[in-house]
């Protein structure tokens, strides 16, 4: 099969010829139609996220499952499936209680720890394909249905664990990327009183009031804190999204919260934060979060193929021109979501 294996830190991606993935014992085979291209593939390439090389990167996919192993029983040739990110245990104590995120057993994720879905092919653990619900039209879409997993499913989690209701006004940091149009799309599905996008780019403000957002602050133009503030009538805002997670943004996230704030934190790079005491005059509330349930991928998929919520991939490219995007990745300039599609 055709494939772009990744076979050191910063290392172009190359279409190259491998052999075809066989599934052994509980495991599958799915033709790959359309894989995400995001931040979190680039850190990976850029070595941010450890990786053995080589590997095949890549995790947001649609496929269609085209051989299965001994054993496997819940999926059968030619279902329609996505992809569970991580590569959970599925008995300890946190998978079976629906945090599988905080497995005790974690063996990694899809595109680091296994081989994923820049390729023709993608073989995983049975239990990682989740199968498509009635009702998507995964084959006229299969780019928007592959993001589902994880860029719609993270923000989904998000607006249930920061608990956004009406009432609330929503500041997204990072607004422009591939989570953060669709936190703002989450959010404002969520009824949020007002949803504003964070970057330091102004080009991708288009994006961000298209993908919901009532109004935009530029990062790069003076203190965030102050120019929420002044949006929200001095008061601050009630739920801050914090994707980028340098210090800065998430000192700037906490001063820019109203009085019983919320601030979610995922991932990011560098020294961390420091806090004063805000959080406790103010009873602000620090949540961690990253990625979602298996579950919460599931429920994004429904929204999805009932029309309440419909993706943003703003760049489509055939699998060999992986290379061109992830420079344009490089580079910010990619708005949402981009994907590589394999037919
Ligand atoms: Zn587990």
């Amino acid at each position: 099969m055709k494939a772009i294996v990744l076979t050191g830190k910063n290392a172009p991606f190359a279409l190259e010829t491998v052999p075809d993935p066989v599934p052994g014992a509980g495991e599958a085979v799915a033709k790959v139609l359309a894989c995400g291209a995001g931040l979190t593939v680039h850190h990976t390439r850029a070595g941010r996220n450890p990786v053995e090389f080589p590997r095949i990167v890549g995790h947001e996919i649609t496929g269609e499952i085209a051989a299965v192993g001994a054993g496997v029983t819940q999926l059968k040739v030619g279902d329609p499936v996505t992809a569970y990110y991580y590569l959970t245990c599925g008995h300890c104590y946190w998978c079976r209680i629906n945090r599988e995120t905080l497995c005790d057993n974690l063996r990694g994720h899809v595109g680091r720890d296994c081989d994923g879905g820049y390729a023709e092919y993608i073989k995983l653990p049975a239990r990682n394909f989740i199968k498509l619900p009635a009702g998507l039209d995964w084959r006229k879409h299969p780019a928007e249905v592959g993001v589902t997993c994880d860029a719609i499913a993270t923000p989904v989690k998000l607006v249930r664990k920061a608990r956004i209701s009406h009432n609330d006004t929503v500041a997204v940091f990072g607004a422009g990327g591939g989570l953060g149009v669709h936190m703002l799309m989450l959010a404002r599905w969520a009824h949020a009183r007002s949803v504003i996008g964070v970057d330091v780019m102004a080009s991708k403000f288009d994006a961000c009031l298209r993908a919901g957002a009532h109004a935009t602050v530029d990062a790069s133009k003076g203190k965030v804190d102050e120019q929420l503030r002044e949006l929200t009538g001095g008061k601050g805002v009630d739920v801050a999204i914090d994707f980028v997670c340098t210090a800065e943004t998430t000192e700037a996230a906490i001063h820019s919260l109203n009085k019983g704030g919320r601030l979610m934190l995922l991932a990011g790079q560098g020294k961390g934060f420091q806090a004063d005491r805000t959080i406790q005059r103010n009873e602000l509330e620090v949540m961690g979060s990253r990625y979602a349930t298996r579950q919460e991928v599931i429920e994004s998929l429904e929204l999805v193929a009932r029309g309440d919520i419909w993706p943003m991939v703003n760049l489509k490219v055939p699998l060999a021109e992986a290379e061109a995007v992830h420079q344009q990745l490089d580079k910010g300039l990619v708005t949402g979501r981009a994907a590589l599609m394999m037919s």
